[in-house]
């Protein structure tokens, strides 16, 4: 099966380097899906021309440059006259934090009734597949910032598997989350320096052994992974870039 990966959003919450914040979309018959979808997304989706096709968000953990950027999506997508169901997925209390996304950004728009003109059903992620956007998603915890209940995300179409660490630093979850990935995208907010919430580029090449994948993308770069570009001896994002598997 042809799959393909888009790269909307590479970059990390400050947009170092100018970059969108996360929004990665998986595609191929049937399937239609966006890794996260951050505050800064919607213009990167645009460009695209991609926002009418999309069918479910799968989200990482609660921050905004990972989430913010669904109350958008929804508005243009009203305005787009959409007639069927924009599904999303996440951390237990995604829909709560939705919902106050909506209410501090547009109160006119979502507390109006029959607002959205579709359905934008929620659900929680957890270790054992749902069915989302035509593909089956999975996560597991990862170690980040414990108040965003952060997770990697894992992706099953047909016999392929794609994972996405959303937001962590190097911890045995990390490698779980990878665990047999065709396709790991990663991020890699940090070149050398010790984060207790980010990995760096040099601790997860050190852990290469332990991670049980084939390929790895890096994803969610900040301005010190940027300034080493040159010295990245795996496959990195930018935006806009795509890869088929
Ligand atoms: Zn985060």
């Amino acid at each position: 099966m042809n799959i393909r990966v888009r790269f909307f959003g590479s970059g990390n919450a400050f947009a170092d380097g100018g970059r969108s914040h996360a929004c990665i979309h998986l595609t191929a018959p049937g399937v239609s899906l966006l890794l996260d979808c951050g505050g800064s997304a919607l213009p990167a989706i645009r460009k695209a021309s991609a926002e009418d096709t999309i069918d479910a968000i799968a989200v990482s953990h609660l921050h905004g440059d990972h989430f913010g950027g669904i109350p958008y999506l929804v508005i243009q997508q009203h305005f787009a006259g959409r007639d069927r169901p924009l599904s999303i997925a996440g951390p237990r209390e995604l829909a709560a934090r939705l919902r106050g996304a909506e209410q501090s950004l547009y109160p006119d728009f979502f507390g109006k009734s029959g607002q959205p003109r579709f359905d934008v059903p929620v659900v929680t992620l957890g270790p054992n597949d749902v069915a989302l956007g035509g593909a089956q998603v999975s996560a597991l915890p990862v170690r980040h910032i414990a108040a965003s209940d952060p997770h990697g995300i894992r992706v099953r179409i047909g016999g392929t598997l794609i994972a996405y660490s959303g937001d962590a630093t190097w911890s045995e979850h990390l490698a779980r989350v990878a665990d047999g990935a065709d396709l790991f995208i990663c991020e890699a907010t940090q070149w050398d320096l010790e984060d207790p919430s980010h990995i760096s580029y040099r601790t997860l090449m050190s852990k290469r052994s332990e991670l049980r994948c084939k390929r790895i993308v890096l994803t969610h770069l900040g301005a010190n992974t940027l300034a080493h570009l040159r010295e990245i001896e795996v496959e990195y994002a930018v935006d806009g870039a795509e890869l088929e598997l």
